[in-house]
């Protein structure tokens, strides 16, 4: 049996298509637990204004298939000093709150493992962000609608790139992850794809634009992690198009839209079962772990784990897009 009576949870750092279905899991799994559930708006910063108020299941009735967060999100650099958490500590105690639901990425459970540490409150974490860059949880809240964002988007430039005979370079987020671009460029067959794990992509793209030529290959797809080692989608093309005057390159950057739109069936299901998994860890007395999905069923990762911890990519995948692409 836990203690618990008050849960707050919020939404923090990047937002992700999906965490409106976790704050809605969040509170009627709470309910259904006995617990009250308060809503704390603008992420760690309205922790330290007091800008909560308590939530009802009514309160979170068609959010399901909503995009962005109902909570707002935000980014405290106060959080980060010990000034602001005592603030924070001081809101909990007035509003009588006694455990935390944390859904963002891992800065935010870096921030929630501190705070716990600190004033000995249980805090959970779902992760929540499209770029998939998380340790410990196969998938995180977000990625797989951004996926099929960024897929759609590609099938449209596709169209218009075949008509003109153009050559797109598509710069899509990620941060320092390749996941969105590896598997969006696998699943649209895009020509090259590069990323930040991986060295040498420079030289690899110009012999795939010498063979290219060779094959007067009419439209291409080149696809641009925003974190990669040898710039973005811009500078690339630019090079590239000072270099292979017979291509006819344009530059797409994606941009926030990927992090838009109502979530994918996956993402809705991914949330409802972190937002429940979450309130069933605080009932068992679980504190700074993250709730996480790994082979189809949720596990527990203890924050200091998945904070230092790296999601490597599939390099496989790479082979797979190669292959392909021949
Ligand atoms: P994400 O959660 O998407 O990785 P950020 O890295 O921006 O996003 O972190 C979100 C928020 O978490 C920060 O604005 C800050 O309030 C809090 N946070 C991150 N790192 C720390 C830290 N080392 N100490 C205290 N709070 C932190």
């Amino acid at each position: 049996m836990s203690n618990i009576r008050k849960i707050g949870v919020l939404t923090s750092g990047g937002d992700s298509p999906g965490m409106n279905a976790a704050i809605r899991a969040v509170v009627r799994a709470g309910i259904a637990s006995g617990s009250e559930v308060v809503g704390i708006r603008h992420g760690y910063k309205g922790i330290i204004y007091g800008w909560m108020k308590q939530l009802k299941s009514k309160d979170v009735r068609n959010i399901i298939h909503r995009g962005g967060t109902i909570l707002k999100t935000a980014r405290c650099e106060e959080f980060r000093t010990s000034e602001g958490r005592e603030k924070a500590y001081e809101q909990l105690v007035l509003n009588q709150i006694d455990a935390l639901v944390v859904i963002g990425g891992d800065g935010s459970f870096t921030g929630a493992g501190i705070f716990s540490k600190e004033f000995d409150i249980p805090c959970i974490g779902i992760p929540g962000t499209i770029d998939n860059d998380i340790y410990g949880t196969d998938f995180t809240i977000g990625f797989d609608t951004a996926l099929n964002t960024v897929v759609e988007a590609i099938d449209r430039i596709k169209d218009t790139a075949s008509s003109h005979d153009r050559m797109f370079f598509v710069e899509v987020m990620g941060r320092g992850a390749g996941f969105l671009a590896l598997q969006s460029g696998i699943a649209t067959g895009a020509e090259a794809i590069l990323i930040p794990e991986e060295q040498g992509q420079e030289e690899k793209l110009r012999a795939y634009l010498e063979e290219g030529n060779k094959r007067k290959k009419a439209s291409n797809i080149i696809l641009v992690a925003e974190g990669n080692n040898i710039g973005g989608a811009q500078e690339i093309a630019k090079r590239m198009a000072d270099e292979f005057k017979d291509y006819n390159i344009r530059v797409n950057v994606l941009g926030h839209m990927q992090r838009g739109g109502s979530p994918s069936a996956f993402d809705r299901f991914l949330a409802s079962r972190l937002g429940t998994a979450s309130v069933e860890a605080l009932m068992d007395n679980q504190r700074s772990v993250m709730v996480g999905w790994q082979n189809h069923d949720v596990v527990l990762m203890p924050f200091n784990k998945t904070i230092k911890g790296t999601r490597n990519i599939n390099k496989k995948l790479l082979e797979v897009a190669d292959i392909l692409n021949t």
